[in-house]
């Protein structure tokens, strides 16, 4: 927050000066600010169509909560929103969760649903995580990814959005360039289309907009998120990357953007180009629920399989 500043565009008193754009703004013109780049991101890389069925998934953390807020600001006369939240069953973290999200959708007055875990595979995430042994958040990612898509079938809805900020994508970036995982590197785009029936697309209308900036939303809106981390998340190696990067983005601002958009429209069309013409990966479907997978039985069935044994 700054003192003695003035906002770029009305030369009222400034709350927020965004280094990397060279421009100071007040609370007001950072909400509109906000709102037209998320609008922006959609139309640029073509997110959604008007009249299509969104989900939007939503952990209750200040991504989700500003991606929400903003999101039905955007496409409530135009598109069909459900906000789905998943109960993962970590203790009280999942608690003020529930309660965070069951607030904000009372407060914009959309459709909403909350999905538990524990009643739709018989464990929470918790209990997943004490029997095996892998990352809670590998395990938690793989679950969570999957409860949303069949939901979204169940619903019939076109598209998912999800809250996947600059900082997430560039870091992730990152780990799999480190890893030389170039398949995941193939995935990490603005928008997955349906190549499967039983795939929903997926979109980031945050794509291009950083951590801080949905925090200072969520401030200026009033909008409540929860601020614990979960339990989990202290020895996650992903999020000490993500500090790292935020040191890069101090020392040179903007470098954040620069690294995601040379990637998604240089990078990732070369790789994509180089990569899929030398390789004929047949995609199967898995024996035990049909999904698409490279082996017999997909990642999730096999984890499923562990949890339950
Ligand atoms: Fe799941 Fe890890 Fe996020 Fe916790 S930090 S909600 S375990 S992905
Ligand atoms: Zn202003
Ligand atoms: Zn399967």
């Amino acid at each position: 927050m700054i003192k003695r500043n003035r906002c770029s565009l009305c030369k009222s008193k400034a709350f927020i000066f965004l280094k990397y754009a060279g421009i100071k703004l007040c609370k007001e013109h950072f909400t509109i600010y906000f709102i037209n780049r998320m609008a922006k991101t959609i139309k640029k890389y073509q997110m959604i169509k008007p009249n299509e069925k969104v989900l939007i998934g939503v952990s209750g953390g200040k991504d989700s909560i500003a991606m929400l807020h903003a999101l039905n600001e955007i496409l409530k006369d135009t598109n069909e929103l459900i906000a789905v939240h998943i109960d993962l069953g970590i203790n009280e973290y999942s608690t003020e969760s529930r309660e965070i999200f069951k607030q904000i959708c009372s407060k914009i007055g959309i459709k909403n649903k909350i999905v538990s875990i524990k009643k739709r595979y018989g464990f929470t995430i918790e209990e997943a995580i004490k029997r095996v042994k892998r990352p809670p958040c590998s395990i938690c990612g793989l679950i969570k990814r999957r409860i949303l898509n069949e939901y979204a079938i169940e619903l019939g809805v076109d598209k998912i959005a999800t809250g996947h900020t600059l900082d997430d994508e560039v870091t992730y970036l990152l780990i799999n360039y480190i890893d030389g995982k170039i398949d995941m590197l193939l995935k990490r785009k603005p928008i997955l289309p349906r190549i499967h029936r039983k795939l929903v697309a997926r979109i980031k209308p945050l794509y291009e907009i950083s951590d801080l900036e949905t925090q200072i939303y969520c401030l200026i809106n009033n909008l409540k998120y929860v601020e614990k981390p979960c339990p989990y998340a202290e020895d996650s190696p992903t999020l000490k990357i993500k500090k790292i990067i935020m040191q890069l983005e101090e020392i040179r601002p903007g470098t954040k953007l620069s690294l995601l958009r040379n990637f998604t429209n240089k990078i990732h069309i070369a790789l994509e180009r180089y990569y899929l013409e030398k390789t004929n990966e047949k995609i199967n479907e898995c024996i035990k629920c049909g999904y698409p997978t490279s082996q017999k039985v997909c990642a999730f069935c096999k984890l499923k399989e562990k949890i339950q044994s």
